[in-house]
């Protein structure tokens, strides 16, 4: 039976693919900390006797007993908010976590995925955008620890594959959202939700005109299945859905599709908040023969009803 490590594996998107490499037949263990993932995420897996949970910090020294034939690398703060309060645990989990990862990975013989984010293109100047654009960083900014931990680990991601000859995959992943996203995490999907579902005001920042894509977590979970298993293609590709819109669009379409009664109000926008964010996916559609397939009211419904059943939620009287 072939083996899969997934750090991170409690996470929002971790627990997707513990669960998809589970249906593929593999024994799989999930790494997590647990300090922006949750056992709740799982819980439904343990039963499972090919699931393995390890609490662990994937920046100290690994060691995992026997073969393993894959290892794919999700630990990391996600959300401006998370990656604020945690600086110094999202420099070091891209940097010293990805060397961990990446040195277990040799040592196996094992092939390994970096998930990479959209945020090493940083607020682009190039739009929408490829593959082959380097980005505009701000290094010192409130995200530079993010996206300077992930460009650190894909640089050192590339390394291994030159240096060590390693079988290795760099995904970039834009704007996922679906069940399991940490409710009130800061970031757009998991505040305006539940909030449009307790009939509260829906907080917008700045003044909405700045755009994102959002991809379901079902697509984004087929696309790194088949850039691992189908490719030997070592250069990032990224993955996320083309259909862009303004957050103030997304603010009312989340008001349309619930029926809400709440507001929109107007909050500051955060310092370096990308203007534009667009995923150019031809290299993802030519090498993968894949493209998102989850329409937004789908997807946006489908994580309507994960929110409903979250305590927080279900607990005010709108949103039962
Ligand atoms: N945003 C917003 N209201 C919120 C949370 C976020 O208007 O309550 C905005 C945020 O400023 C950004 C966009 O929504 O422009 C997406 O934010 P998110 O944190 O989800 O992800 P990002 O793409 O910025 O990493």
């Amino acid at each position: 039976m072939e083996r899969v490590l997934i750090t991170g594996g409690a996470g929002f998107i971790g627990s997707h693919l513990c669960e998809r490499f589970l249906a593929e037949g593999f024994e799989v263990f999930g790494m997590d900390n647990l300090i922006t993932g949750s056992l709740q995420n799982i819980a439904h897996l343990f039963e499972e006797e090919r699931f393995h949970f390890i609490k662990q910090d994937v920046t100290e020294y690994l060691y995992l007993k026997g073969d393993l034939h894959y290892i794919l690398h999700f630990a990391s703060p996600a959300s401006p908010i998370d990656y604020q309060q945690l600086p110094i645990q999202t420099l070091k989990v891209g940097s010293l976590g990805t060397h961990k990862a990446l040195g277990l990975a040799k040592e196996k013989k094992a092939r390994f995925l970096l998930a990479s984010t959209s945020e090493t293109y940083g607020d682009p100047l190039v739009h929408p955008q490829p593959e082959t654009y380097w980005g505009n960083v701000n290094p010192v900014g409130p995200r530079g620890v993010y996206d300077e931990a992930k460009r650190f680990a894909e640089a050192l991601t590339m390394a291994y594959h030159n240096y060590h000859d390693m079988d290795t995959r760099i995904v970039r992943i834009f704007n996922t959202y679906g069940p399991r996203m940490r409710i009130n995490d800061g970031r757009v999907v998991p505040t305006l939700l539940p909030q449009a579902l307790r009939g509260e005001d829906l907080t917008v920042f700045g003044d909405g005109s700045q755009t994102r894509s959002f991809c379901y977590v079902s697509d984004l979970v087929e696309g790194i299945w088949r850039l691992l298993m189908r490719t030997d293609y070592s250069e990032p590709v990224n993955l996320g859905n083309p259909q862009e819109m303004s957050i103030l669009e997304f603010a009312q379409a989340i008001v349309r599709i619930t029926g809400s009664q709440s507001e929109i109000v107007f909050k500051g926008l955060p310092a370096d908040d990308p203007k534009v964010r667009q995923p150019d996916i031809s290299l993802a559609r030519k090498l993968l023969d894949w493209e998102p397939k989850v329409s937004f009211e789908e997807g946006i419904r489908e994580t309507l009803d994960y929110f409903r059943e979250v305590p927080e939620v279900k607990q005010t009287p709108s949103g039962s």
